[in-house]
């Protein structure tokens, strides 16, 4: 199967999807998760329509943007983001999905402020408080989030989630109903209802995502075939 058939293969999924859950497929966007696919393998993506790339890694990203591989589409990161490579992507990229940090919106708003631009961002969370994985812990969030709304030059754009990866499908289905959740609410009473982006969903499950209210799915393997290393 070529990157445009995949790519075919999934909107019909993820349109059935909405459909299925009385949404409107329009509002949902699909992210291409590039990571060890070559320039050649972005840019078939976004000649089959794909409406962003994702990349999550500094080093490797920096490279395909050397290589032009993302030209026609929005770039977002979507990977762990350690504070000493914010530099990097900060201007570079249209979203950073996966702020989970006090510490890292700093990091991101110093540099924004010195670039001159407003970084896009999603608050990442970590739904299943799972030990050494990024992002905001659910009691965490509201706190972080009324942090970023003093960040003069970071827009928060909604939340991005990484499920446990040994949770059942059910279990699965639960994290994203809970950062739903947590996305109307935030939404509601810190961001004057104008969040639109839950980042949710990948490719083993990015139809109950859609289910459960993502606006946006990050697909790797089902669009680009096997790669050698997983999710960290
Ligand atoms: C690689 C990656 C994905 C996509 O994973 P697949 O299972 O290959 O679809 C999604 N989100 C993040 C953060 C990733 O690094």
């Amino acid at each position: 199967m070529s990157i445009a058939e995949n790519i075919a293969t999934i909107r019909a999924t993820m349109d059935a999807a909405a459909v299925a859950a009385d949404r409107d497929p329009k509002e949902i966007q699909l992210i291409g998760a590039s990571k060890m696919n070559d320039a050649d393998a972005c840019r078939q993506a976004i000649a089959a329509g794909i409406d962003a790339l994702g990349e999550n890694r500094v080093q490797e990203m920096t490279q395909k943007l050397g290589e032009n591989a993302y030209e026609g589409a929005p770039l977002h990161f979507i990977g762990h983001l350690q504070r000493n490579k914010v530099r990097q992507v900060v201007g570079k990229v249209d979203l950073i999905q996966s702020v989970g940090s006090v510490a890292l919106l700093e990091a991101v708003e110093k540099e924004a402020a010195k670039q001159g631009v407003v970084q896009s961002i999603l608050l990442e969370v970590n739904i299943g408080c799972e030990e050494g994985k990024s992002g905001f812990l659910p009691q965490d969030l509201e706190s972080g989030a009324r942090f970023a709304l003093t960040c003069s030059h970071v827009k928060v754009e909604g939340l991005m989630t990484i499920p446990p990866a040994d949770a059942t499908v059910t279990e699965n289905r639960q994290y994203f109903k809970q950062v739903h959740g947590l996305y109307v609410d935030i939404g509601a009473n810190l961001f004057h209802n104008e969040l639109k982006c839950l980042s949710m969903g990948m490719s083993g499950d990015f139809a109950d995502a859609i289910a459960c209210g993502a606006t946006m799915v990050r697909v790797g393997s089902a669009i680009f075939g096997y790669r050698s290393y997983q999710v960290q």
